[in-house]
């Protein structure tokens, strides 16, 4: 049997999981949505249907102080249940299992009638919460206890009582944001009373046939957090206080180290789970970043966890888990913790969705149906657009080419996968190249096609996917070989001096600055777990409580990177919410000077001269690289228009401006399922 651990049952006693993948919990924004539980129903129903264990839900609140924003998700009335009830029975339709997850927001919900164990805001808040009285506390764990039993009745087979990340539970055993000096705060173990309260109390009433899940932060990130006994002895007692498995909690939201985007190493944090499995004897999830049958194997198979939980990889891939067992695992679309359709989604109040997989919870939208009438197109540009358009295509039964001039596929992917931690993009390529052998799509590659070997009649359609050029702004001396554009760079490998200046401060003079701080000969195979660790701060062994280092050690970097725009706003203002953070972190880190409000003067010798904060300044430089953004390469166009083709563009050749690749995947997609 293929990924014999990651495919093992698991017998829990009064009910058995049919394999070890969990699919963690995730709010997609359905949860509010109208027809959101329709909607969920299908969604889950497919991640059901593709063999996944056990499915935790996106978090639902047990009471309305504990909404994550005032109309986000609540259940505490049994006229609620309805509702559930189509999600239950799709995914037992399946086969499968599914478990509710409890969120008590805490001080983190959005609106003014939040609460906390103290009046503390949490820094990423915007209100100061109310501290809950004790008749609060009682009257909460009352709500807890209610959530599960109305889930019971709704048909899941368990609930997640959410007790990490930070939220209310978090905030209780927490010395950071515990304050109180009754019997719920000062000592550890008035701290830790309210999670075991909850437990004990839901135990009772829900019985013994009812998976609980308690999620346990065994790696806070903050100041003032746990630390290893404190969390051992919790997680010994969540065992004894009724739960049935532990689940792993890894960073509260407020944590400066990023946690699950693409930097982060596969699995990093998977090894602290084995502490906690050391101390109980139910089972224990890992989490973060295991994205692969391959990473969830060796997890497994060392020891760390029992069973290993997938959120955004279930998203990208609703089939992981049988295209696993089927050892089909090179056709798994992997999720490349990008965050970009998913996560910076919900935190804009947007149903999410997927970078690598449009189509995610957006499954009752988009039906893709077979062709009654084979086309024969031609699509030109093999980058993401022109490869998400020929797989939907040809998968519905179109005949399809596709041409590409260089002699690989990918496009803007190909420089993309080389910046120092998004190396997973590299797997969407292989996902297109196997899709596109699977689908029988004809490619040709090293092949420029011009207007007249489109015109041949051999097409019934023809798809320009040419992708785009780099703008080169009107700037005094941009002809001076001090210039290069970031194509010469991340593509052409040309070699760039120790002192640099770029302009344009978008995704891609980001990108380009994280390149260029990387020194080549320390350049490894893969994302070291040990480098990040330090370069974050991370103390796995949790010497100071909250698992952070006192000091970051400092490196002197490897390049001094002047990076500017013309605009007043903070540098880098239009990168993901959840991702852009740490992406201007990790260039403070590394001493890149941001200069905004930059008026660009000259290039010459001297190198970049600039008008900053009302002064003339030259940035000596050895080179000046130009991140500007860019323009549509859509010379084709107008002639196959002209001539009557039925040419369609997608992606950056249709719009450049802030377009990326989720907007060109999915606009990709979606012509291929109408065409
Ligand atoms: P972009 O995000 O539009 O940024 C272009 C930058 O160039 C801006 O900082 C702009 O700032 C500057 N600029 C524009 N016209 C200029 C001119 N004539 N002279 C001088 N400066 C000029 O474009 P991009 O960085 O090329 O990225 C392309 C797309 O890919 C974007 O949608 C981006 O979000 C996406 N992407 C995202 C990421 C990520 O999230 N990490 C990474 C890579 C790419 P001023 O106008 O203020 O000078
Ligand atoms: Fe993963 Fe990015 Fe898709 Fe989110 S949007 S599930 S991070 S690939």
């Amino acid at each position: 049997m293929p990924f014999p651990h990651m495919l093992e049952e698991l017998d829990l006693g009064f009910t058995k999981l049919n394999n070890r993948v969990v699919m963690g919990s995730m709010h997609t924004g359905l949860e509010e949505v109208k027809n959101g539980f329709d909607r969920m129903a299908t969604y889950y129903r497919d991640r059901a249907r593709g063999g996944v264990g056990l499915i935790i839900t996106g978090g639902f609140a047990p009471n309305f102080e504990g909404r994550v924003s005032p109309f986000a998700s609540q259940l505490s009335f049994r006229w609620q249940i309805k509702n559930h009830k189509k999600i239950t029975k799709a995914v037992h339709e399946e086969g499968g299992k599914i478990a509710l997850q409890i969120l008590h927001a805490g001080r983190y919900a959005y609106h003014p009638f939040n609460v906390a164990p103290s009046a503390i805001k949490a820094p990423i808040g915007l209100f100061k919460p109310r501290a809950l009285s004790e008749k609060g506390i009682e009257r909460t764990i009352n709500d807890f206890v209610q959530c599960a039993v109305l889930a019971k009745e709704a048909g899941y087979d368990g609930v997640e009582v959410m007790g990490s990340e930070g939220y209310l539970i978090n905030e209780f055993i927490a010395k950071r944001t515990n304050k109180r000096k009754d019997q719920w705060g000062g000592s550890y173990e008035n701290r830790i009373r309210l999670p075991l309260e909850i437990l004990k109390r839901m135990r009772e009433r829900v019985g013994e046939d009812f998976i609980i899940i308690y999620r346990l932060s065994i790696l806070d990130l903050v100041e003032d957090g746990s630390h290893w006994d404190e969390i051992k002895e919790l997680a010994k007692k969540v065992e004894s206080h009724g739960a049935t498995i532990i689940n792993s909690g890894i960073g509260w939201h407020e944590s400066r180290v990023p946690t699950i985007a693409t930097r982060v190493p596969r699995a990093a944090f998977a090894e602290c789970s084995k502490e906690i499995k050391s101390v109980v004897s139910i089972p224990v999830i890992a989490v973060n970043r295991i994205n692969t049958p391959a990473k969830a194997e060796e997890v497994l198979q060392n020891g760390f966890s029992d069973l290993v939980s997938l959120a955004r990889p279930l998203l990208a891939d609703s089939e992981f888990v049988n295209k696993a067992s089927e050892q089909r695992e090179n056709e798994i679309n992997v999720c490349i913790a990008c965050n970009q359709a998913c996560l910076d989604h919900t935190f804009k109040g947007k149903v999410s969705s997927c970078l690598v997989n449009p189509m995610a919870c957006h499954e009752t939208f988009y039906e893709e149906k077979k062709v009654e009438k084979v086309k024969q197109i031609a699509v030109v540009g093999a980058g993401p657009a022109g490869l998400a358009f020929s797989f939907a295509a040809a998968r519905r039964g179109h005949k399809v080419t596709l041409y590409e001039s260089e002699k690989n596929i990918g496009g803007q992917f190909n420089m993309a996968k080389k910046i120092p931690g998004k190396e997973e993009f590299e797997e969407t390529l292989r996902y297109y190249g196997e899709m596109m052998k699977k689908w029988g799509v004809q490619l040709k590659l090293g092949t420029r096609v011009e207007t007249n070997d489109l015109l041949l009649g051999e097409y019934d359609e023809v798809i320009l996917a040419t992708g785009v050029n780099p703008r080169v702004p009107k700037i005094k001396g941009i002809g001076h070989p001090k210039v290069l554009l970031y194509t010469d760079v991340l593509k052409k490998g040309v070699e760039v001096g120790k002192k640099v200046a770029v302009i344009g401060a978008g995704g891609i003079g980001f990108d380009v600055s994280e390149f260029l701080l990387q020194d080549p000969a320390k350049v490894s195979a893969g994302l070291d777990k040990k480098e990040y660790f330090k370069k974050w701060g991370v103390d796995t062994t949790q010497a100071r409580p909250g698992g952070l280092l006192e000091k970051i050690e400092e490196e002197e970097p490897f390049r001094t990177i002047y990076l500017c725009q013309r605009k007043t706003s903070k540098l880098g203002a239009g990168l993901g919410k959840t991702t852009g953070w740490a992406h201007r972190l990790a260039l403070k880190k590394d001493g890149v000077h941001m200069l905004a409000g930059v008026e660009y003067k000259e290039i010459s010798d001297q190198g970049l001269l600039i008008v900053h904060n009302g002064k003339e300044k030259t940035l000596e430089v050895d080179h000046v690289i130009i991140c500007s953004g860019q323009t549509p390469k859509r010379n084709l166009f107008p002639e196959l228009e002209e001539a009557g083709v039925n040419v369609h563009l997608v992606g950056g050749a249709n719009e450049a401006k802030e377009l990326d690749a989720k907007g060109a995947i999915k606009e990709a997609t979606l012509l291929a399922l109408k065409i």
